[in-house]
């Protein structure tokens, strides 16, 4: 493909996507499509001689579009959100074109530099402690951006279980355990299980405390491993947990985890946007000066097109204990950080550009409301949810996400309801469980969300909701 034949392709490409972004409120949010609907769609070996750009796109239209979830609907309420934005977009066309792999300063000083100082912005923006800061890669402390939450906790479990064996007989490491409540998600036990930690205790929550994990079960699990002789090594603590956003108190299990010694990392994959907001960081952010790490993904509710996982460390030296390796061809970097150190890969994309487009046009204010606007949204649909009789609310609503179900029926009905409103189409939710019971969650945070769309999310619920209960009673 040349030059000039990518440059019309290139214009094509765009049209193609504006066309798609405009057509989206009307697309079914969900594909009518049933396992194995590609297999016979795609020829079993790939052509010797080249398609057309043109034939290409024409089965990307009529064999590959009716697979798509759209994830960028405004009625696309299931999961947590994956934010698309154009500013993210145009900035991976360009990472694409350099297509750098910025695995050490070297290899990439602006992708390095770049990510040091976004890093930086994110955590002012964020408020997040001085600590975290990397200062041109100064101080101990630093942010790096990883694929996704679940390798920055794989990476902070590594980190945390250098510290711990620091000095220590290499077989203790069978003696490491690791501790989160039962509602973080499963990444943490995907971590222990990569890293090879096989002590994992999963702590108990209780719906009377809005599914948050109380520092006196936290004690009680680690005075319980230290009298067996065991090693306490890493707390997870979650804000906004994926079943219903609940915040643990993380100042309070902070202290409790690290006076044993524990390294203390926070998941706030969602919900850690919301720290742009003063009020929310007030509310649910606070303790977070007396943890190790803390990360967050930009890619679910700011905008910042999948994959983009911050994650700060407030002392990048065990990370970098555990995780440097330098083979001879890559020494000779002087000083300078290398990003290859702070990440299980050795190659790395040049992300921090998405989060510089973005940061830079759509400028703070505009990010605020933003998360505000996702916010007022879910209250408006709390609020409707809670003036209805025939409904309840699950947890209390937080952020963008709203649980909920019909009260005083049976499992099943939930479950007819779930079916009935993705059924039609014109919406998508999921459900998770709540002290067994199952639940619907309604997550806004889909870019172009609006009032009419969560309005007529209700509606659409709530008459499905009608035949429901006229069929299972209540
Ligand atoms: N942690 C929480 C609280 C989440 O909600 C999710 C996913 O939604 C994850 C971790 C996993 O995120 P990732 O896909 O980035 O690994």
């Amino acid at each position: 493909v040349s030059v000039e034949e990518f440059r019309r392709m290139g214009y094509r490409m765009v049209d193609m996507i504006c066309d798609y972004y405009s057509s989206l409120p009307q697309q079914r949010v969900r594909p009518d499509v049933q396992p194995g609907f590609l297999r016979d769609q795609v020829p079993p070996s790939p052509p010797e001689q080249p398609d057309s750009f043109e034939q290409v796109l024409e089965d990307v239209h009529s064999k590959l579009m009716p697979g798509v979830v759209h994830w960028q609907s405004p009625s696309f309420f299931a999961y947590f959100p994956s934010n698309a934005s154009f500013p993210a977009a145009l900035a991976d066309m360009w990472s694409s074109a350099l297509s750098m792999i910025g695995f050490s300063w070297a290899a990439s000083p602006v992708s390095t530099e770049l990510e040091m100082a976004m890093m930086d912005w994110l955590a002012e923006l964020c408020g997040l402690p001085p600590s975290f800061r990397c200062n041109g890669g100064a101080g101990p402390g630093g942010g790096v951006i990883q694929g996704t939450t679940s390798e920055a906790v794989v990476v902070a479990l590594l980190a945390a279980r250098a510290r711990a064996l620091r000095g220590r007989d290499p077989a203790d490491k069978l003696k490491l355990v690791a501790y989160a409540s039962d509602q973080a998600h499963s990444c943490f036990r995907k971590a222990c299980m990569v890293v090879g930690v096989d002590h994992v205790r999963s702590l108990p929550t209780r719906e009377e405390d809005n599914w948050e994990l109380r520092p006196e079960v936290l004690q009680a699990a680690i005075s319980s491993d230290l009298a067996a002789g065991l090693l306490p090594c890493f707390f997870m603590a979650t804000i906004g947990t994926t079943s219903s956003c609940a915040v643990d108190p993380v100042g309070p299990l902070a202290e409790v985890a690290t006076s044993s010694g524990c390294w203390v990392h926070v998941d706030a994959a969602y919900a850690g946007s919301a720290a742009l907001l003063p009020e929310q960081r007030a509310a649910h952010f606070r303790g977070l000066d007396r943890v190790d790490s803390y990360s967050f993904n930009p890619h679910k509710w700011l905008l910042t097109t999948f994959d983009c996982c911050a994650l700060w460390v407030a002392d990048s030296g065990p990370l970098k204990e555990a995780l440097s390796l330098t083979p001879v061809f890559l020494r000779a970097t002087g000083n300078a950080l290398d990003y290859k150190d702070w990440q299980i890969p050795l190659g790395r994309r040049f992300r921090s550009l998405k989060l510089y487009f973005v940061l830079r046009m759509y400028g703070a204010e505009k990010l605020r409301s933003y998360l505000r606007h996702h916010i007022a949204l879910a209250q408006v649909f709390a609020a409707a949810v809670a003036s209805d009789p025939r409904f309840e609310l699950a947890a209390p609503q937080r952020f963008g996400l709203v649980c909920f179900r019909l009260r005083c029926v049976p499992r099943e009905a939930n479950e007819a309801l779930l079916e009935a409103v993705n059924g039609g189409g014109r919406l998508f939710l999921i459900h998770t469980e709540l002290g067994g019971r199952f639940t619907l969650r309604l997550a806004v945070g889909s870019a172009t969300t609006q009032l009419e769309h969560v309005e007529a999310a209700w509606e659409e619920i709530s008459r499905a909701a009608d035949s429901v209960v006229e069929r299972f009673g209540q």
